[in-house]
């Protein structure tokens, strides 16, 4: 069998984090809002309504292409963008065309255990359509609605080349993309709320050295089914070319029940969208020290903040990874570290305790009830020894629920923390002489019941011993009874 080269190239829009929408005053703020009243006669296209642009949008749009490493073009030109369809009610959309705000980026990411780098082509803002309604209580029946709260909200558009090789890179490639646009709080990056969509493209060819027919696919609304979509595609064109079969250069829509892709009924509209510049926006320069502004205000960003974390902090790669992908959280280890000074220790506590409770909570750092020195606080007396992992699990659990501070749940919680050697000691001994079964299991190399006797110490002390200081004791006891 011969063998196949992928290619995939990804275009992702991400809705920009502004208040108001990209020409008028309207809110953004559509989730869960009634339709249609977040609308006025610029974003729904009333004739002399004239659009003004929103300065923060290019602020954000210009952040992201320079944080993608592309070079920022010197003129801001719109093109109107010419197609029918029922959510666009001006017949247009505002968009760009041969002067995008970036070009020539660059995006570096770890897939597969290896650093790859994807160029970036273009990243140009538009705005968004409405949506249509197809079912709910409000429409009558067979029947479609119109929701026009979508409409004029900002987007940035990001297009690679096709330098893509596989399922699982373009799935890298996307986390860090989304994990970028959050550090630089120019989107949520939310793709099952919508505000970061991905379309595909992927071709499958058997010459290194020519690429295949491309196929757009749409419609997938996670990272797995933007992987799932990509795979199934690869598997129907490799099949269609062994069969000598062509493969028609279509657009294709991501089933996601049906775990398949489909070929888009019919096209929609002409491919020509008779782009021309529009005459309510003049084209503009920006100034060179506004960019120097804009420039200022991108923070270290994740790969660069990772390779530091591995070299400051001497963390594994991986671990480093999953630190920094959200930056309120690589923040607030770097602001826990400043109390508690120990890296490796805080990560652990950080990658498993803290966002376990964060998960179960489902909420984010930054909406949690725990400070970075409440953790320090608490990380202290572990790494003294004074209260066991166990305990400070369970404290810290305390924490996230309550807010309280470290001192204050164990007096209220009546914890005493047997850390006295003497006294374990004592219980120790105790737990000996009454399990001569165990002990003599463990001196015949049945390790298990050393895990038996921790576990009865334990017990005794209602889980308030440091169990590394019990199987400590435990230990010499046993080795030197004999
Ligand atoms: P179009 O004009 O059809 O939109 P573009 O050149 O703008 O095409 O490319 C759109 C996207 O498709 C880009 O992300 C690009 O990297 C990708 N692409 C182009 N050619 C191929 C190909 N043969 N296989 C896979 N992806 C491709
Ligand atoms: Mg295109
Ligand atoms: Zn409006």
């Amino acid at each position: 069998m011969k063998d196949f080269y992928v290619t995939i190239g990804l275009e992702v829009h991400c809705q920009l984090l502004t208040q108001a929408k990209m020409f008028c005053r309207c809110s953004t703020d559509y989730i869960g809002k009634e339709p249609n009243t977040l609308i006025c006669p610029v974003c729904t296209g009333l004739p002399g309504a004239l659009p003004v642009l929103n300065r923060r949008v290019l602020e954000l749009a210009i952040r992201t292409a320079l944080a993608l490493r592309c070079e920022i073009l010197p003129q801001v030109v719109f093109h109107r963008k010419n197609y029918f369809y029922p959510d666009l009610p001006k017949g247009y959309q505002i968009s760009q065309y041969d002067f995008p705000i970036g070009v020539r980026g660059i995006v570096e990411f770890v897939s597969g255990g290896s650093k790859k780098r994807v160029r970036i082509k273009r990243v140009h803002v538009e705005e968004d359509a409405g949506k249509l309604i197809h079912e709910g209580p409000s429409l009558p029946w067979n029947s479609s609605g119109v929701d026009f709260n979508r409409c004029g909200i900002p987007l940035v558009e990001i297009v690679t080349e096709p330098d893509l090789r596989s399922p699982e890179e373009a799935r890298d490639y996307l986390i860090m993309l989304r994990s970028i646009v959050r550090y630089i709080g120019a989107s949520d990056g939310n793709m099952e709320e919508g505000s970061l969509r991905c379309d595909a493209n992927v071709s499958v060819s058997r010459d290194v050295e020519t690429l295949g027919t491309k196929v757009e696919v749409k419609n997938m609304n996670s990272f797995r089914s933007v992987f799932r979509a990509l795979q199934y595609e690869i598997d129907r064109q490799k099949a269609l070319l062994e069969k000598e079969l062509p493969i028609l250069q279509e657009t294709r829509h991501w089933d996601e029940t049906r775990d398949i892709t489909v070929a888009a009924r019919g096209k929609e509209e002409a491919e020509d969208y008779r782009y021309f510049p529009d005459p309510d926006l003049l084209p503009f320069s920006i100034e060179p020290k506004d960019l120097e502004e804009i420039a200022k205000t991108i923070p270290e960003l994740p790969l660069e903040r990772k390779e530091r974390f591995m070299v400051e902090y001497e963390l594994p790669e991986g671990e480093a990874g999953v630190l920094v992908q959200e930056k309120e959280v690589a923040d607030f280890f770097e602001e826990c570290l400043k109390e508690f000074h120990k890296p490796r220790m805080l990560c652990n506590w950080m990658l498993t305790e803290v966002l376990k409770n964060l998960n179960e909570l489902e909420i984010n750092i930054t909406e949690s009830k725990i400070s970075p020195s409440n953790l320090a606080e608490l990380l202290k007396l572990v790494d003294k020894r004074e209260i066991s992992g166990t305990i400070a699990k369970g404290i810290l659990e305390e924490m996230f629920k309550t807010g309280g501070r470290v001192k204050e749940i164990i007096a209220r919680k009546g914890i005493s923390f047997i850390t006295n050697e003497r006294e374990l000691e004592k219980i120790v001994r105790e737990t000996i002489e009454k399990n001569p079964q165990s002990v003599a299991d463990y001196l015949s190399g049945k390790e298990k019941a050393l895990h038996f006797l921790i576990g009865q110490v334990m017990k005794v002390t209602r889980g308030q011993a440091d169990p590394e200081l019990a199987k400590n004791l435990l230990l010499k006891e046993l080795n030197s009874g004999e």
